[in-house]
């Protein structure tokens, strides 16, 4: 590991072995296993295990989707550690995308048949609040059937700020109010960014300023409760211990314990809901909604709601932050990261390898060690990317596709809601 301590399991009844009886048996792992897998020599053994699990979940299928990613501004008032990508305003590189740009670019998904249009920034000091909302809706405009991924739960607190309706002492009523509006302009879900690690000494070292743990889960929680789906992430190997990894995890799984619970999903014995049981059913836009009417029928529906979609396990990459003296995470550790992702989140349907950040090489490996999604054609990606200074980053649908066959899996084109997509050219539907 690059970071830190290495871990040592203090229990010596665990074992491969102990945690395999467990995992075939739908539950779920504490952190104690977790401390395990993350110290176990035998990295083959733990991905195997991850393997199969996301085989009883997916089979053979490997999802992608075809989306272009959108950052409308890299100015931004924070200046993270682990940042290479904000700039001052007026410091040279320094951009923000008109509502003219930004509808250039929805015509650009539209003609590339994109399904997704996926959103992020800085924390613009300046930008009142309108201009995101008429973002969403001169791209609803121009692209009426794209669905629109956009904006980082520090992004939500953000603009709950700027529309002065953000109050600590009543924060969730300020992302309530934001996030309604924000549905109302045309968002779809929420992007997984700025979770980072939930922990207080490393955001105080690595990202003072940004929203803590708890104010990350609220936001998610309550487009929960809105029926906004979204997901989540862990960004890894700068300055957090393996121990605090494994809490971001525990954290994140008790979010969607709550999100499932409202969905009807029923806890076991100690209160978990786990999806990774043989046969478990996952949520779908479809299951949802039936549970809702039923549940408004007067039957066990549960009240519908959003949930956490997807875990994507991010590395740190060095280049251009002030952590740049930090070797970053080896392709062995991003492995076993995956791996133990898979292992410990055992209420998230899915785990993404994302290939701009791994390369696609590592993410076709990724596949075999509990991955089942990779991500898409993404086509611009400015936060952070692995090789060159070029921020054009995108990959074919042929060559996507064909990384994942020769890995030996079945490519599936999916919605941002993980519905399959039928597709002549551009023209697709669901
Ligand atoms: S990580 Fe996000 S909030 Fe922090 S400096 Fe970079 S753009 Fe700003």
């Amino acid at each position: 590991m690059t970071t830190l301590d290495l871990p040592t399991a203090t229990d010596p009844t665990i074992s491969l072995v102990s945690i395999r009886e467990k995992v075939l048996a739908g539950r779920r792992l504490t952190l104690e296993d977790g401390r395990f897998l993350q110290a176990a020599p035998d990295l083959w053994g733990v991905c195997a295990l991850a393997d199969t699990v996301r085989k009883r979940m997916h089979g053979k299928a490997a999802f992608y989707n075809i989306n272009r990613h959108l950052n409308y501004t890299n100015i931004c008032a924070l200046s993270c550690s682990f940042c290479g990508f904000f700039r001052k305003r007026g410091q040279e590189g320094a951009y923000e995308h008109s509502i003219e740009d930004i509808k250039r670019e929805a015509q650009l998904a539209l003609d590339s048949g994109a399904t997704e249009m996926h959103i992020v920034g800085g924390l613009h000091p300046y930008l009142p609040f309108e201009y995101y909302t008429d973002m969403l809706r001169a791209i609803a405009e121009v692209a009426p059937g794209l669905h629109i991924k956009a904006f980082t739960a520090v992004e939500i607190v953000h603009l709950a700020k700027i529309a002065k309706q953000y109050k600590s002492n009543d924060r969730t009523a300020g992302i309530r109010w934001v996030l309604n509006q924000l549905k109302d302009a045309g968002l779809g879900s929420l992007p997984g960014g700025g979770a980072e690690v939930f922990d207080d000494r490393v955001h105080d070292e690595a990202f003072k300023g940004k929203i803590r743990s708890d104010v990350w889960l609220d936001v998610h929680k309550v487009a929960h409760e809105l029926g906004i789906n979204t997901n989540a992430t862990i960004l890894y190997g700068h300055i957090e211990r393996p121990e605090e990894r494994l809490v971001h995890m525990d954290m994140l799984r008790t979010a969607q314990d709550e999100a499932l619970a409202r969905l009807a999903y029923a806890p076991d014995s100690t209160g978990a809901i786990t999806l990774t049981a043989e046969g478990a059913q996952l949520p779908t836009p479809e299951m949802i909604e039936k549970n809702r009417i039923k549940g408004e029928q007067g039957g066990s529906g549960g009240s519908g709601g959003g949930y956490f979609q997807t875990i994507t396990p991010l590395p740190f990459i060095p280049d251009s932050s002030a952590l740049e003296h930090l070797p970053g995470p080896s392709g062995i550790e991003n492995l076993r990261m995956l791996a133990i992702a898979r292992l410990m989140l055992d209420n998230f349907p899915h785990v993404k390898a994302f290939w701009i950040m791994q390369t696609l090489p590592l993410a076709q490996v990724m596949l075999e060690c509990g991955a089942d999604d990779l991500d898409g054609t993404v086509v611009w990606y400015d936060i952070t990317k692995v090789e060159g200074d070029s921020t054009h980053q995108e990959t074919t649908v042929h060559d996507l596709t064909r990384a994942i066959r020769e890995a030996g899996f079945n490519p599936i084109e999916r919605d941002t809601l993980y519905r399959k997509v039928t597709r002549h050219g551009a023209e697709w539907h669901v």
